[in-house]
């Protein structure tokens, strides 16, 4: 029953956001088709799986979670890698159809309403200050946002989406609620419409902002040396995502390890490789069968809903803080 109400939500939802993208009630299904899942998969397929970039990180991390890994009862090829890689899958789909008519719509609804707030001066800045600031401010805010999640108690039901794999592994980044996507999102883009400013695009930087959330979600042992007071690291991540009470709420940092340190919520014993997850019922694809996996993250998507009408009617009692 709740794969048919997930399928036909999901369905119901991608038609409405479709009828708004087009602006138009007359759109056939081989054009929805067409635009919202054979265009992204193609992207998905050329512009990434099929890349050398995927392939060579790919295979460094396969290489090193065999030669290195955190933790060995973890396999590098595992049920959990198969079901955080479906998770990229839609991820990928969601985000092109989703967050990018989203962020669209923030912006154009700042240009008409707000752009007497932006600040210009930014723009007469050189490249390597941008590039700086942008990138500082952008990991300020996504701390910050990150921070919320674990602390709202609301934010955490959809958060912990991300905290339930067991097995945390190269595209566990991608096992994120579309509640979270579109809180981060918001959050994002807020400095470049306020600061009305781009960070510069250039090729070290869009290659760390791609692959670096996969790293750190992989099952290696190093903490990069002396570069983890800086960096968020494999080790730093696992510590987020660790099952022990006393890593809870801690190691928020998304790319620079400095604002944990700052705000003392950095874990500082930079030697431990916990085991991860929840300590609470979570639908985990171990429970599910092979065939089941495509349509699990859907069911994963809306049990954080399922959980929220259960503490309104009052057959759960209601959680005083967040909690694993
Ligand atoms: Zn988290
Ligand atoms: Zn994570």
């Amino acid at each position: 029953m709740a794969w048919l109400l997930g399928l036909v939500v999901a369905g119901g939802g991608l038609y409405a956001v479709n009828s708004l993208t087009e602006q138009s009630a007359a759109v056939t299904l081989a054009e929805f088709f067409a635009n919202h899942v054979a265009t992204p998969a193609r992207d998905l397929l050329h512009g990434i799986i099929l890349t050398k970039q995927f392939a060579f990180f790919f295979t460094l991390t396969a290489l090193l979670a065999v030669v290195l890994p955190a933790t060995r009862k973890e396999r590098f090829f595992s049920k959990s890698l198969l079901q955080d890689f479906i998770w990229f899958v839609y991820q990928h789909m969601f985000l092109w159809i989703m967050v990018g008519t989203y962020v669209t719509w923030m912006k154009a609804g700042f240009d008409n309403h707000f752009s007497h707030l932006a600040i210009d001066t930014l723009q007469t800045w050189p490249l390597w200050a941008k590039l700086v600031f942008g990138l500082l401010l952008v990991d300020l805010l996504d701390w910050a946002q990150h921070m919320l999640m674990h602390k709202v108690p609301v934010l955490w039901k959809f958060h912990k989406v991300h905290h339930s794999q067991r097995e945390i592994n190269f595209f566990t980044n991608y096992r994120t609620h579309v509640i979270d996507d579109l809180t981060f999102n918001f959050v994002s883009v807020l400095p470049f419409v306020f600061l009305s400013f781009e960070i510069p695009q250039i090729w070290v930087i869009l290659v760390i902002q791609k692959w670096h959330p996969l790293l750190i979600h992989a099952n290696i042992r190093t903490n990069l040396g002396p570069l983890k007071y800086v960096l968020v690291t494999p080790q730093s991540h696992r510590v987020h995502h660790s099952l022990q009470p006393e890593h809870h709420d801690k190691n928020y940092g998304c790319v620079f390890a400095i604002w944990d340190q700052m705000f003392g919520t950095q874990v500082r014993d930079y030697d431990v490789y916990p085991e991860t997850g929840i300590n609470e019922y979570f639908p985990l694809e171990q429970d599910y069968k092979w065939w089941q996996m495509p349509f699990l993250p859907i069911l994963q998507n809306l049990y954080p809903f399922k959980e929220i009408g259960q503490q309104i009617v009052g057959k759960r009692p209601p959680e005083p803080e967040a909690q694993r």
